[in-house]
C-alpha cells in the first residue's frame, strides 16, 4: 500500500491559495534553500524537533515526550487515511476551496500525490499545489484547478549557488505548463541583495500567457526557530523593508 510522509495538515488556510483551504505539507523537497521556512520538509525521513526549554526532565523519553520537548516530524498516511482528514474540512470550501499540497515538494511523492488527487476529484473536492517546478508531471498538473509555481532566481548561475542546480528546467517547466491551460500563480520569495532580478522573472510571467498573477513574498526568519530545532546550520538573510517591497510591487500584478 503506498503511504505519503506528512509533516503538517493546516485548516482554514487563506494563504495558499483561493478560498478556505486544507494545506497538506509534504515531507521532502530536492531542493535546499538556504531561506527555506519549512527546514522541516526538507528530509525525507522522519526526524526529530528538539525544543530542550521545555524539557521537564521526567526521564520518560522510551515513552514519548509529553511535554513538547521532543517533537516527532512526519506522519505517514495512506491516501484513504488522508482523505479521511481532507473530508472534515469539507463543508467550509464553499464554491473555490479545497485542497492544497504543499510542503516541502509534493511532487517528489508524486505516486501518492496521483492518488490523493483521484480521491479528492471523486469527492468533488478541488485541488490545487505548491511547487518550486523542479518536476514536471502533466497527470498531476491536468487534475488540478491551478498551480503555485516558483522562479526563485533569474540568473541560472545563481540559482546554482543557492539552490544546487541551475534553473533551465525550472523555466522549461513553466513553458510547458503554460500550454495546459491552467491558471499558474507564479511566485518569488524576495531575499534582497540574492534575487536581484525580480524585473527579469516578472517579464517571464508575462510572456506565459496562464500566468493570473505574478506574487512577491518577502522573506521572513520564522523558518530558523524550526532549524535550530532539528540542529541545522541557520543562515539569517536580510528582512526585505516595507521600502523595498513598495519599490517591487511594480512588478507584481493580478492579470
Ligand atoms: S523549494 Fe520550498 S520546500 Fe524546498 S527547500 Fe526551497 S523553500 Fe524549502
Ligand atoms: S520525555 Fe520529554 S520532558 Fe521528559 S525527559 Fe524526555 S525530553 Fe524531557
Amino acid at each position: 500500500m503506498i503511504k505519503g510522509l506528512i509533516t503538517d495538515i493546516q485548516r482554514a488556510s487563506i494563504h495558499d491559495g483561493y478560498g478556505i483551504r486544507t494545506t497538506i505539507f509534504f515531507k521532502g523537497c530536492p531542493l535546499s534553500c538556504p531561506w527555506c521556512h519549512n527546514p522541516e520538509c526538507i528530509s525525507f525521513e522522519k526526524e526529530i524537533l528538539h525544543y530542550p526549554e521545555k524539557c521537564i526532565g521526567c526521564g520518560k523519553c522510551s515513552e514519548g515526550c509529553f511535554a513538547g520537548a521532543k517533537v516527532v516530524c512526519g506522519k505517514e498516511y495512506t491516501p484513504d487515511e488522508l482523505l479521511c482528514e481532507i473530508l472534515l474540512d469539507k463543508d467550509y470550501y464553499g464554491e473555490n476551496g479545497g485542497v492544497t499540497f504543499s510542503g516541502g515538494e509534493p511532487l517528489a511523492q508524486k505516486d501518492f500525490l496521483k492518488e490523493i488527487i483521484r480521491l479528492c476529484k471523486n469527492s468533488d473536492i478541488g485541488c490545487a499545489v505548491e511547487t518550486s517546478l523542479i518536476y514536471y508531471d502533466e497527470d498531476i498538473f491536468k487534475n488540478l484547478d491551478f498551480i503555485m509555481a516558483d522562479l526563485k532566481i533569474w540568473d541560472g548561475e545563481l540559482h546554482k549557488k543557492y539552490l544546487g542546480t541551475d534553473n533551465y528546467n525550472i523555466k522549461e517547466h513553466f513553458k510547458m505548463l503554460d500550454k495546459l491551460n491552467i491558471p499558474i500563480i507564479l511566485r518569488t520569495p524576495v531575499i534582497p541583495r540574492i534575487n536581484q532580478e525580480i524585473d527579469k522573472i516578472s517579464e517571464f510571467s508575462g510572456t506565459l500567457k496562464n500566468v493570473v498573477a505574478y506574487e512577491l513574498l518577502p522573506y521572513h526568519s520564522l523558518g530558523t526557530a524550526k532549524a535550530k530545532a532539528l540542529c541545522k546550520p541557520i543562515t539569517e538573510f536580510e528582512i526585505p523593508s516595507k521600502e523595498y517591497m513598495k519599490e517591487l510591487s511594480k512588478y507584481a500584478y493580478i492579470r
